[in-house]
């Protein structure tokens, strides 16, 4: 199964995406903790992607789908996979069209995460991101059992950069700018589904599971 998460920042796509991922044994495939990886590791692509970030703009097509080409190339992405982030624009969506049907396959269903304006500001408010496996935790609403640390692989917690203020009010700019236009764009290709994700993380992973299951019945719920 292919699936795209889409919705503006702070609609909990990188929380669903990993939950979704150990679910459905499907890798997950995140361009912005590619990038935040690359920039960490002071890769001549994080060198390259760094600016952008820290500005809340996208970085450039041509970088971000070279990365993205090079992770579909790898053997365990042949099942499929829970893709968050990207596409980001309608020239993205249509690149990930070409890659896919180079493989002979294609995006089997698109969630948009539907999330109003003061749900994002509080969440992306108190998100803390797990620095080894990119899973999210948020201080009041998802708090990781021990401080600063993630449940899932131990690994140590912190507080995004881009998730200031400024940067966020800048990231929602983009997104509609840029981004909202694919939720035409996959509606077209009755591929979008829409879920109210202003709720909990686990009602929002229930939904999807259970639309999931009535489309295939391998998933369990
Ligand atoms: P995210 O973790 O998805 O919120 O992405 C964080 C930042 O990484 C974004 O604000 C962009 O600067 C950059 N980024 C992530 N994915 C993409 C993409 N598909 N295209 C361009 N920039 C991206």
């Amino acid at each position: 199964m292919r699936i795209i998460l889409l919705g503006p920042p702070g609609a909990g796509k990188g929380t669903q995406a990993v939950i979704l991922a150990k679910k459905l044994n499907l890798p997950h495939i995140s361009t912005g903790d590619i990038l935040r990886q690359n920039v960490r590791q002071d890769t001549a692509w994080g060198r390259q992607a760094k600016d952008y970030i820290d500005k809340g703009i996208l970085v450039r097509d041509t970088l971000v789908t070279a990365m993205l080409k090079d992770k579909l190339t790898q053997p365990e992405i042949k099942n499929g996979f829970i893709l968050d982030g990207y596409p980001r624009n309608l020239k993205q969506a249509e690149s990930l069209d070409e890659l896919l049907k180079s493989k002979h396959c294609e995006i089997d269903f698109v969630f948009y995460l539907q999330t109003s304006p003061a749900v994002i500001i509080q969440r992306l408010s108190g998100r803390l991101v797990c620095k080894n496996c990119g899973a999210n935790f948020h201080l009041k609403n998802m708090p990781p059992r021990r401080a600063m640390t993630c449940d899932h692989c131990g690994g140590p917690l912190y507080q995004r950069n881009d998730d200031k203020e400024e940067t966020v009010k800048k990231r929602l700019e983009v997104y509609l700018q840029e981004t909202a236009s694919l939720i035409q764009y996959y509606e077209a290709k009755k591929k979008l589904i829409r879920i109210s994700a202003d709720v909990a993380a686990e009602i929002v992973l229930h939904k999807i599971l259970s639309l999931l299951k009535a489309k295939n019945d391998s998933v369990k719920v």
